[in-house]
């Protein structure tokens, strides 16, 4: 079974922040930052793609309340919230998760945009190339 089946059947002990029916969310293991957590639904998905919208929508807005709340318990003003999908973007667990890292300073984690510096036409052709349909 997953690993965070596990933690939600409490095979696996965890340090809860917050549970209901649906969710959980519990200190991420490897605390990149002091107070990351990771948000899950309680049903198996293994990414975001497959999760159902209505799921999506409540624990979009759940992990903003959680994200308020952490930062505002931990004095801290800043923070990202992210999910990995795939393993080339870092997804190491597969149950959807989403990740909240509080920001101490602008060091702590690194999440760098390489900025490729690409000609207006490149970035027409690549416009282009996602957009088909989008709308
Ligand atoms: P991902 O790399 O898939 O975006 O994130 C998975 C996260 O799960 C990692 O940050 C990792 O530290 C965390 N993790 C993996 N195993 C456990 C575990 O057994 N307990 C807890 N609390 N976190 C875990
Ligand atoms: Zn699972």
């Amino acid at each position: 079974m997953c690993i965070f089946c596990e933690i939600i059947k409490g095979n696996i002990s965890s340090y809860k922040i917050y549970e209901d029916n649906e969710f959980l969310s519990f200190l991420d293991i490897s605390q990149a930052t002091n107070g990351h957590v990771l948000v899950i639904p309680k049903k198996h998905f293994a990414n975001i793609f497959e999760v159902d919208d209505d799921t999506l929508a409540k624990i979009s807005v759940l992990t903003k309340k959680i994200a308020l709340q952490l930062c505002k318990n931990l004095n801290v003003k800043n923070c990202n919230i992210l999910n990995n999908y795939g393993p080339l973007a870092g997804q190491t667990v597969n149950h959807f998760h989403i990740h909240i890292i509080p920001r101490y300073n602008d060091s702590d984690v690194i999440i760098k945009f390489n900025n490729q510096n690409k000609t207006k036409d490149e970035m027409i052709n690549i416009a282009n190339t996602i957009k088909n349909n989008c709308q």
